[in-house]
């Protein structure tokens, strides 16, 4: 399949000063909201499958789910592989036909994760996509908010050596972001990553964005911050959106003698709803829109 969502759109966003949103997803609703999302701004976006949601959905039916949601899509709409520790997994979703992955090695020494995400890029470009890598591990865990453990931060010499060395074709950093959300915003160290834009010519990618103040990701994509991944947002905006579907369920029931409604489609669509809401925001905020929600 040809790839939407190419290297050249993230270096695209970073010449620009935007960068991509991408959106974790672990389920059908969850996929069609940010999908409509990305057509109704006409913008494109990054879906994330796996590879945690796999273990809750099944990874060929989430895979195939999330491709063709992305095809169908009226934008352009790439399917990436998150956070990826599995060679096996990876081959998969590659064959499956993502057209992005990242391979996590950043619990692996430097230079056992150069050898191993390098091997991966070579892997992945032989199927037309595109690498992302990671080389300090980016604190918390990408399912769950709440305290993590406080994770290393990128040091520019060796992601210049990261990069250089493996030929990743975009780079995670670790400049104080936590996976999650937090009780107040981590503050990120800008001057770490103008040091790492300094060293390294790929695109920058920014995971654990969930609860940080606008400005600072302005900040941040226009110090070359091309992807930001977005999760925690999106199943707190599913949940609000599922609750107040049962909350106005309830009230039916409480005034009149209808009994519960069976109907899921009239509980999962303001669920879809809420997180189409969200993803329309962040899509605007990392394309340089003012929001004013
Ligand atoms: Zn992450």
């Amino acid at each position: 399949m040809t790839h939407v969502c190419d290297t050249r759109a993230l270096r695209t966003a970073q010449q620009d000063g935007r960068a991509l949103a991408a959106f974790s997803v672990y389920n059908l609703e969850q996929t069609q909201a940010v999908c409509a999302a990305a057509e109704e701004l006409h913008a494109p976006i990054l879906v994330q499958a796996g590879s945690s949601a796999f273990r809750h959905a099944g990874r060929g039916p989430l895979a195939a789910l999330a491709i063709a949601c992305a095809e169908s899509a009226r934008a352009d709409v790439g399917v990436h592989l998150d956070h990826a520790t599995d060679v096996d997994e990876i081959r998969a979703c590659l064959a499956a036909g993502y057209g992005s992955v990242m391979y996590d090695g950043s619990a692996l020494a430097l230079d056992r994760n150069i050898e191993r995400t390098r091997e991966v890029v070579e892997l992945a470009h032989a199927h037309g996509a595109w690498v992302e890598g990671e080389l300090a591990g980016i604190a918390g865990d990408e399912d769950a908010s709440g305290a993590g453990p406080s994770g290393a931060l990128t040091d520019p010499d060796a992601a210049a050596r990261f990069v250089h060395g493996t030929g990743v074709d975009a780079l995670a950093v670790a400049i104080g972001n936590v996976h999650g959300m937090h009780a107040g915003p981590p503050a990120l160290d800008f001057d770490r990553l103008a040091e790492i834009r300094a060293r390294v010519d790929v695109p920058l990618v920014l995971h654990g964005a969930s609860g940080l103040p606008e400005d600072a990701l302005r900040t941040a994509v226009s110090l070359g911050v091309a992807k930001v991944n977005v999760n925690t947002e999106l199943r707190r905006a599913f949940r609000a959106g599922l609750e107040q579907a049962l909350a106005d369920e309830d009230d039916l029931t409480k005034h009149g003698d209808v009994t519960k409604s069976d109907d899921l489609t009239k509980l999962l669509a303001p669920a879809r709803d809420a997180v189409r809401e969200v993803a329309l925001r962040w899509i605007a905020l990392l394309s340089g829109t003012r929001v004013t929600a």
